[in-house]
């Protein structure tokens, strides 16, 4: 267990859900870890779960001094610089394309869009000078194709895939490697908010592996991006949603139409 053993680790949205999957898992593997969240009493209860090992800092991903005081912090409670980023908060509107209040739009596209940019922003000079980091970009299999109702979610998402990669060219000389990941649909605050056990048991028939995913389904491809093991891996996005994006628009369940 120390595939992330020199691995000093911002992941932001940690409190809960899919981060703080990750961050149980990071922390096994010998990472240190800084969980990053609006959501201070999930935060701290996660951080003396973990040990010594991680610490909770208050953070809005979409403030920029709030950027520069944690890279600063953490740099200063681990003693070396940040190498592995991940930039797994994010939010869920619905709304339709004629009624969206315009407000919803600018609220995910500061949250999810600029979040991303401002993190990769702010880990980056270190990063650069020390000639090696991974930057791990959460996106969504609405990164990769639409759906219903999610057109400004679905933008910003898109939108975090597209800055993957272009990030990842500039970055790439320098010894950085920059990666985004899709998870379909996932068990957490986010999805039951969105629907409950209803829309669960809806997502299960929609998908190949005929179930929804958990937080510890998408934990390891983190691990493997934030670790030595994908040295060779920049660019790339990385589907973890049960193969929901291997079918199209007319999968009609696992039945493949003739009702069994
Ligand atoms: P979640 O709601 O459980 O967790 C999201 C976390 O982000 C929360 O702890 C929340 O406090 C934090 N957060 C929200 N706004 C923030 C801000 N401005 N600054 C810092 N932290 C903030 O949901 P989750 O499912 O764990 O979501 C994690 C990521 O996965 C998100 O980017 C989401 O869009 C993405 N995603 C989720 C699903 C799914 O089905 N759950 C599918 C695809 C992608």
């Amino acid at each position: 267990m120390s595939r992330l053993v020199d691995k000093h680790v911002i992941i932001t949205g940690a409190a809960q859900g899919q981060g703080a999957a990750i961050a149980r898992a990071f922390v096994r593997e010998g990472a240190r870890v800084v969980i990053a969240d609006v959501a201070d009493e999930a935060g701290l209860a996660l951080a003396s779960e973990l040990g010594e090992v991680a610490y909770f800092s208050h953070h809005d991903v979409s403030d920029p001094a709030s950027w520069d005081r944690l890279v600063a912090e953490a740099e200063e409670r681990f003693g070396t610089s940040v190498n592995v980023l991940v930039n797994n908060a994010g939010i869920l509107r619905f709304g339709e394309v004629d009624t969206m209040p315009l407000a919803d739009l600018d609220l995910l596209i500061s949250v999810n869009m600029r979040g991303c940019f401002l993190g990769m922003q702010a880990v980056a000079p270190a990063m650069k000078r020390n000639r090696q980091g991974s930057i791990i970009n959460c996106s969504s299999v609405e990164g990769l194709a639409g759906m219903a109702s999610l057109t400004a979610y679905t933008g910003t998402k898109f939108a975090i895939r597209g800055m993957t990669k272009a990030a990842a060219v500039e970055l790439g000389a320098h010894g950085v490697r920059v990666n985004s990941v899709h998870p379909g649909m996932i068990d957490t605050a986010m999805t039951q908010a969105a629907g409950g056990e209803a829309a669960m048991q809806w997502g299960a028939t929609r998908v190949p592996l005929e179930r929804v995913g958990t937080p510890e389904d998408v934990a390891p491809l983190y691990v493997y991006l934030a670790s030595d093991e994908s040295g060779y891996t920049t660019g790339g996005e990385f589907a973890v949603d049960g193969g929901v994006t291997a079918t199209h628009s007319f999968y009609p369940g696992n039945s493949g139409g003739r009702g069994r």
